[in-house]
Formats: structure tokens, C-alpha cells, sequence
């Protein structure tokens, strides 16, 4: 397979695009990205790289952090996570409030705010510190130890997190939260400002394409536990758009605000893309446009 032809092709593909979509301005310091970057990158099991356009230029991961601290917290503390949160698919906005009362304070799965906000909770009351496991995570997974938390944009969210603020002190009145609200919302903002680039992430996410092992070939997670990862990130890693991604993609994948996809593929490899501006759902318009040309042109899928 000529990955390197191959990204050039789709990276062309996707770019016809250009021009639509938002670059997501909830905080200052995200509303800065440049809406013309756009960098994708491939990593396969057998440890080879590939990358296109700005593919080596660090991003805000955002939500895509929620794939590692949901994978850590399994690893860390096992099944007894899903007490704490579902695996069902909200059909609401990422940061919606709606369902939290009617459902106790049980958020319905790990990758909206409030389902993050406890697997956060939980990854800190495991590790000490859940902004710094996720970072070292990364950064052992990519072997780049210049990998690290972008302190502004934490910052940011802090100073503008009212919402995830609410998130948080709900489940917390439910009882769902056991470490206190500030304490894990400060942890929650750090492993979304993280900074890394396609390259890292491809890398990062390749232990769910090896079925759980990492990079030094310890085995993070048992083989289960990785197929389940991967199958809340197909049903609930884009937001509520997990339906259209699933029809147009075919892979597991998630999402985050800063325009970052990270999509696996069971096996053979996992795929970074990067572009800034967002659809009305949250997710990059070219990301998933350059992610459906890669698997219509390859064939790629779980399916
Ligand atoms: N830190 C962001 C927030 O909590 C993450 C949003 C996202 O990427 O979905 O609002």
C-alpha cells in the first residue's frame, strides 16, 4: 500500500472543502487556530509513519483526550467504571445538562462532558494526577517527550468553564464524583489542553489497533476491554453525530474541538486528521470529509 501517495490523494480530496465550518471560539485561546492548517498522519502496527500537510504541527487535542483517559481508568481500576457512567449514545450536544437529571447523575457514556468529567474523577483518585497520566501516556506512546499541556488553554477553560462547572457539581450532588469538583474539573481541563500533533496521536492511538498493547509491547488493556473501547468510540466518540460518522467512516474514532479525529482500524493501524473548522455538531467538516475519502478510496472498515 502506498500510505504516503495515498494521504497526498485524500488531503487533496478533502481540501476541495475548504472554507466551510467554524473554528470553535468558546474560549479565546481555541478561537485563535489558523482555519487553513490542516495535517493528517497514518500509523501502522508494524511501526511505520506517514503524515501530510501540517502533520507534525501541534493542536489541542480537547476531547480527543477522552479516548486515553477512558482507556487509563479501565486499565487503572477495571470494570467497576461503568458504574459511574453508560456506554449508550446521548443524542444531545456534548455539554448538554438535559439528561443528568433524569438520570440520577449517571452520565450516559464517557466521551460527553459529564461522562469525561467522572472518568476523570475516577483516573485521579487511581493515578494521583489524571493530567499528567494522560500526558505520559501520550508522550510514551509517541516517544516524543516534548508532548505537554498547553497551560493558556487550560487556563481559558477554567476562566469559561461555567458549563462543565455545573456538569460537574450535578454529578457531584448525585454522589458521583469522589475527589472535589474543582480539584477534577482542574484535571479535566488539563488532558483537554493537551498539545500534540497527528503524528503523536496516530501513535498514541495505535494500542487499540494492536488489540491493547503498547508501544514497549506491555498490554495496557486486555483484548476486550479494547474492542469495547473501540465500540463506545463508533456508537459515542463524535459527539451527536456518532450515526453519520459511523455511515460515512466505518471506523471507531473521536473528536475533539480543536478540529483534531483520531479513527482506528483494528489491526492495521490507526489515522490522525486535523483541521480547525467545525460543523454544527463539533466535528472538523474537512477531518471527517479527508476520513471518508481515506476509507472509500481503501476500503477500510470494521464493517
Ligand atoms: N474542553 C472542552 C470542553 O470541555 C472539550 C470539548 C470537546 O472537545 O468536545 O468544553
Amino acid at each position: 500500500m502506498d500510505y504516503q501517495g495515498l494521504l497526498h490523494e485524500v488531503m487533496a480530496e478533502a481540501l476541495r472543502g475548504h472554507g466551510r465550518g467554524r473554528v470553535a471560539d468558546y474560549i479565546p485561546a481555541l478561537a485563535v487556530a489558523d482555519p487553513t492548517a490542516f495535517g493528517m498522519a497514518i500509523a501502522t502496527v508494524d511501526g511505520e509513519v506517514y503524515g501530510a500537510g501540517d502533520w507534525e504541527q501541534p493542536f489541542s487535542i480537547q476531547s480527543v483526550s477522552k479516548l486515553f483517559s477512558l482507556a487509563l481508568a479501565l486499565a487503572e481500576g477495571g470494570e467497576q467504571l461503568w458504574q459511574g457512567v453508560g456506554r449508550e449514545p446521548s443524542g444531545n450536544p456534548y455539554n448538554s445538562l438535559v439528561q443528568l437529571e433524569s438520570e440520577s447523575g449517571i452520565p450516559r457514556n464517557p466521551f460527553i462532558n459529564a461522562g469525561a468529567i467522572v472518568v476523570t474523577d475516577r483516573l485521579l483518585e487511581l493515578t494521583g494526577n489524571a493530567g499528567t497520566a494522560v500526558r505520559d501516556f501520550l508522550r510514551a506512546e509517541s516517544r516524543n517527550e516534548t508532548l505537554d499541556i498547553d497551560e493558556s488553554v487550560a487556563a481559558s477553560e477554567a476562566l469559561h468553564g461555567h458549563r462543565n462547572a455545573a456538569l460537574a457539581h450535578f454529578i457531584a450532588s448525585y454522589g458521583n464524583l469522589r475527589n472535589p469538583v474543582d480539584s477534577v474539573l482542574l484535571h479535566y481541563y488539563a488532558h483537554c489542553a493537551l498539545a500534540a500533533s497527528c503524528r503523536d496521536m496516530a501513535l498514541a492511538g495505535l494500542f487499540l489497533a494492536r488489540h491493547g498493547i503498547r508501544a514497549d509491547g506491555s498490554r495496557l488493556l486486555t483484548r476486550s476491554e479494547a474492542k469495547r473501547v473501540n465500540a463506545v468510540l463508533l456508537t459515542c466518540g463524535t459527539y451527536d453525530a456518532a450515526g453519520q460518522f459511523a455511515f460515512r467512516v466505518g471506523l471507531p474514532g473521536k473528536s475533539g474541538v480543536g478540529g483534531g479525529i483520531l479513527a482506528v482500524l483494528p489491526g492495521r493501524g490507526a489515522v490522525c486528521v486535523w483541521s480547525p473548522p467545525l460543523d454544527a455538531t463539533g466535528n472538523s467538516v474537512l477531518g471527517v470529509a479527508a476520513l471518508d475519502a481515506l476509507t472509500t478510496a481503501t476500503g477500510w472498515s470494521v464493517f
